[in-house]
């Protein structure tokens, strides 16, 4: 019997199956699988036009049958088949689909992966077996043919004998090795265990025996095994079903079941989508922040099936970073066809698609925070962070399409309030939208910043988290509306003349202070915003003091620092004694200075630069 070489291309697949160190060995099972599936599609299809093509369902199932004295897997379809012909072109070259993963497989440097992810069909059953043997009879044909393959050398065809239509591929799987082991794929409990994974929704039956016990008859405490055949997958995926059907209950169990998180759901999405690309999908969004959702090891992204087998189990593509911690999965009869292992043409029907569920994340999130204030504050106080993240990065691209979906503290309403709830209630005299930084509410309530915009009876939001300002900043403006920080410069209230005489008149005063203060801060001025307290810190430009102190704790920490201003309450009974020490006693005067500046410091939540000399400075006070 003469042996056929493989073409040149399938050979280098065959090279790289037989030689693969891939670690996802186990989806040759679902890549042939799959083949059987589509087998029985065909003659399902050909019954639609042909009449004489009659499909009784039950005459359509995959068997897989382990066989450890052989060493052997088969995997045992009832489809339409392959002639003499095709067994030599199917399998002898590399089909249409397979090549072009293929090909990029080899061309970038994650070509495993992408034999993972898409699978390269038939060819992977070298990845597990040394000899594969393929048994077929096309339908219609009275002759039926093995093809067998040992590496890539080549294969041979000649006739032999089969009862009915249908393929049959017997796996020779290889030897264990000290890393591999081939043995797994003859366990019952792996294999079910790999069908349930990747081929549950097969559409037609995929049967196994299954070894059982029983009390044998007419004995109280004997047992015997027998075999039983038990159809594995479910065939019926909870996505397509109707969600009438569904309960609340069905769709945490699947969360469960798919081992989404440990938590459970707190609210779903289940779509149905007919357009341009039509797909199902559920998505969740979880309870509770993943532990490890803010580190590296935290990877985003949905299960892609493509008619209900999996391709993918985790598309990044398929969801934006914005909306990183929803889990689920997104299935396709549009991407069986040309996606499931044609990579480019998967780009823009899987672009539809992400951008679709992109808009739906969104709008369920709306319609949470209108409905369901208390349950969208729940997802907001684990995932809000994300959004603020979303806004701040990529230069700002999704702030638009974001910020309806931010919450703050309000120091008038003391709750959780959204941008818009803020804009409405402005006052018309009220210029810009103000908020104040600060590690908690109840520090930043008593920060003496607040004090001047409070009491003018303007609300303002708390930023207890170190990526708000940023994001805002980015923001940039909400309806038209400016952020400013209480502590920044210019607050946009109306200035009275008395307090620019009154600032003219002490000029000398705060030259002098400013003179002490050199290296410390920019600036030393009459503060328009203190009420109560003597001093604060405030800054001018871009950079808050919150910002560099954010920076200051990254990494690598870029250099920059805020425009400190040191502001000082001119009605305060300490400035009355600062005017005193000013005109008589310039020692005094330079520890005041000093004593004002590190308790600004101080209330800024900044540490003082030297604890013994300040320390120092009170004695000096006191005695
Ligand atoms: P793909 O499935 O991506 O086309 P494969 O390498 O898996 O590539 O298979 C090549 C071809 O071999 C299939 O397109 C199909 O025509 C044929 N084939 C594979 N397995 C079977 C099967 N079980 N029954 C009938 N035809 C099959």
């Amino acid at each position: 019997m003469t042996v056929k070489p493989f073409q040149a291309e399938a050979r280098r697949l065959l090279d790289l199956m037989i030689n693969s160190i891939y670690t996802h060995k186990e989806i040759f099972l679902r890549e042939l699988i799959s083949n059987a599936s589509d087998a029985i599609d065909k003659i399902y299809y050909k019954a639609l036009t042909d009449e004489t093509v009659s499909f009784n369902k039950d005459d359509y199932y995959i068997r897989i049958i382990p066989d450890r004295r052989q060493r052997t897997l088969t995997i045992r379809d009832t489809g339409i088949g392959m002639t003499k012909e095709e067994l030599g072109t199917d399998l002898g070259v590399i089909a249409r689909s397979g090549s072009l993963a293929f090909k990029q497989a080899h061309e970038s440097r994650d070509g495993y992966d992408l034999i993972g992810q898409f699978g390269v069909g038939f060819y992977s059953a070298f990845m597990v077996a040394d000899v594969v043997t393929v048994i077929s009879r096309a339908l219609n044909s009275g002759q039926a043919y093995k093809w067998e393959a040992r590496g890539a050398e080549g294969y041979t065809i000649e006739p032999c004998e089969k009862e009915k239509a249908g393929t049959e591929i017997i796996l020779k799987l290889k030897e264990n090795t000290e890393d591999e082991r081939y043995d797994e794929f003859l366990e019952e409990y792996r294999l079910r265990e790999l069908i349930k994974k990747y081929s549950d929704f097969i559409r037609y039956p995929i049967i196994m025996k299954i070894s059982k016990t029983r009390k044998k008859a007419g004995s109280d405490n004997e047992y015997e095994t027998y075999e039983e055949d038990e159809v594995i997958n479910s065939m019926v995926p909870i996505w397509k079903k109707n969600k009438n059907e569904l309960t609340a209950a069905d769709y945490e169990n699947f969360y469960a079941e798919k081992r989404y998180g440990f938590d459970k759901p707190l609210t779903h999405l289940h779509i149905s989508a007919e357009g341009t690309v039509s797909y199902k999908a559920i998505l969740y969004i979880p309870e509770r922040i993943p532990f490890d959702y803010y580190t590296r090891e935290y990877e985003k992204g949905l299960e892609l099936y493509a008619n209900g087998v999996l391709v993918m189990n985790k598309c990044a593509d398929l969801l934006p970073d914005c909306f990183s911690f929803v889990k689920g999965l997104v299935d396709s009869e549009d991407l069986s066809l040309n996606i499931s292992r044609e990579m480019l043409q998967h780009d823009r029907q899987l672009k539809v698609i992400a951008k679709n569920i992109k808009n739906k994340i969104k709008s369920e999130l709306e319609n949470m925070l209108r409905t369901d204030r208390e349950k969208y504050e729940t997802f907001f106080r684990q995932f809000g962070r994300q959004l603020k993240y979303g806004i701040y990065s990529d230069f700002g691209r999704e702030r638009e399409f974001l910020q309806d979906l931010l919450l703050f503290y309000s120091s008038t309403e003391k709750k959780l309030v959204t941008l818009a709830e803020y804009v409405t209630r402005m006052p018309a005299e009220q210029k810009y939208i103000y908020y104040a930084a600060g590690p908690s509410v109840e520090r930043i309530e008593k920060l003496p910043q607040t004090e001047l915009v409070a009491d003018r009876g303007f609300e303002i939001l708390y930023f207890t988290e170190d990526i708000d300002e940023f994001a805002i900043r980015m923001l940039g403006a909400y309806k038209e509306k400016e952020f400013r920080s209480v502590a920044g410069g210019d607050l946009g209230l109306p200035e009275s003349e008395d307090r620019q005489e009154e600032e003219k008149s002490h000029a000398a005063l705060f030259k002098e202070m400013a003179e002490i203060l050199e290296g410390k801060v920019n600036e030393v001025r009459a503060s328009r915003r203190l009420k109560n307290h003597p001093v604060c810190l405030a800054s001018e430009g871009e950079l808050t003091i919150e910002m560099e102190k954010v920076l200051s704790a990254m990494p690598n920490r870029p250099d920059l620092k805020a425009e400190r201003i040191l502001e000082v309450n001119t009605n305060h009974p300490v400035f009355a004694a600062l005017g005193q020490a000013f005109a008589n006693d310039t020692e005094k005067f330079r520890l005041y200075t000093e004593l004002l500046y590190n308790q600004a410091l101080l209330i800024e939540g900044l540490s003082v630069e030297d604890p013994l000399a300040l320390s120092e400075k009170i004695c000096r006070i006191m005695v």
